[in-house]
């Protein structure tokens, strides 16, 4: 088996399990009692908060535990539009076509409420340009939400500046940074974003954990009432095991990110060359500025699903657009923001490496491709 989809989820690390195993047996007390052997989970939880703030340049108190990025997104987006339905804020929400559905949705659903919602078109490589987004918050916004990284492409925004322009303009700004986090430095002091979404099972923590960072003064209504969990405003008992191995995971990918950026994006090199050199025809659909080791692209006259059934067979592990969205068979939301001719669009995959990858599963990967797609002037040999 070789997996190459770690965009769509990747492996627990063994440093995250090993953090989780005694939250799962025998330290099972809950966070909040007040015997003496709850404090070593409580402990747990105020020390997992101090290093995931660590690892992003946050205070522990900007974090607050969540169950992934669904929620974070669901929450930042319809959490800063019910404070705005209090006060005389701008109902409207600016956004841009490649995001996720998680962040997408919850904007459409806003309509309901009176809100607008602003969809801004993106360059052929997924990129807001920041003078479109100036454009469009001549009129008053309450918020813009952009994503540090596309999942199906890869394709970073710039973030800094779109977050300054927001705010120039008055409006706050959210990050969905499902995909970066754990993945490439990102420091707060530096990002003026007020809100930031992240998610454990992208950077090799457990699925159903993840954390949304507040900026220090801003206003988010809490998404739970009840116990008083999380600063009041994400009540719950926490999950002490998934906490601790969501912070035990990001430390360690922080700990190794430059030796792993560099590991990734070799394979990824290393991918496209082979397939370059079989004669293969296909477009890359990421911006030169991309996460490491995510490679999205398009083959002409081919047919991703087939593609990815094919390789499955093979015991190789790939997408065909978006995971979360992979009982579809259609063209991806974000293709088709990107503007991609047809002929190419409909043969699109997604391969993602992780740091246990080898050149070995990058050739071999390269090396089923060139027997799968078949293009009319293209032969398996390599001789076009
Ligand atoms: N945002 C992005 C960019 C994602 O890639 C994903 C998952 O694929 C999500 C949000 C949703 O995250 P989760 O699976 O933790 O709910």
């Amino acid at each position: 088996m070789i997996y190459l989809d770690h965009a769509a989820t990747s492996p627990l690390c063994p440093e995250a399990l090993e953090a989780m195993k005694p939250f799962l047996n025998e330290n099972f007390y809950n966070p909040s009692s007040l015997y003496t052997p709850a404090r070593a989970a409580r402990t747990a939880v105020k020390e997992a908060r101090e290093t995931v703030a660590s690892c992003i340049g946050a205070q522990p108190e900007e974090i607050v535990f969540t169950s992934g990025g669904t929620e974070g997104d669901n929450w930042a987006v319809k959490g800063m539009a019910l404070a705005a339905m209090a006060g005389p804020s701008p109902r409207r929400i600016v956004t841009q076509g490649t995001e996720h559905h998680a962040v997408l949705r919850p904007c459409d659903s806003l309509k309901a409420q009176g809100f607008e919602s602003v969809r801004l078109p993106v360059s052929r490589k997924g990129v807001l340009s920041p003078d479109t987004l100036k454009q469009a918050l001549k009129t008053r916004t309450l918020l813009v939400s952009v994503m540090t990284a596309n999942n199906e492409t890869g394709t970073l925004q710039p973030v800094c500046e779109l977050a300054e322009i927001a705010h120039a303009e008055g409006a706050f700004f959210h990050t969905d940074a499902v995909q970066a986090v754990g993945h490439i430095p990102l420091n707060m002091n530096i990002i003026p974003a007020d809100l930031l979404t992240a998610s454990a099972h992208k950077f090799g923590g457990p699925r159903g954990a993840g954390f949304l960072y507040i900026r220090r003064g801003v206003k988010l209504p809490p998404l739970l009432e009840g116990g008083g969990q999380e600063m009041g405003l994400r009540a719950g008992t926490e999950n002490t095991a998934a906490i601790v191995g969501m912070a035990a995971a990001l430390k360690k990918r922080t700990g190794d990110m430059a030796e792993e950026m560099f590991h990734k994006e070799r394979l990824r090199g290393l991918l496209i060359d082979r397939l370059l050199r079989r004669g293969l025809e296909f477009v890359i659909n990421s911006d030169d500025k991309h996460l490491p080791g995510l490679l999205n692209i398009s083959f002409r006259d081919a047919d991703g699903e087939m593609i990815l059934h094919r390789l499955d067979l093979m015991g190789i592990q790939v997408s065909a657009g978006a995971a979360c969205n992979s009982m579809s068979t259609e063209i991806s939301h974000v293709i088709r923001a990107q503007n991609l001719p047809e002929k190419y669009a409909k043969g699109t995959i997604r391969v993602s490496f992780g740091p246990e990858n080898t050149e070995d599963d990058a050739e071999r990967l390269a090396e089923a491709l060139g027997t799968i797609v078949v293009q009319p002037h293209h032969c398996a040999c390599g001789k076009s």
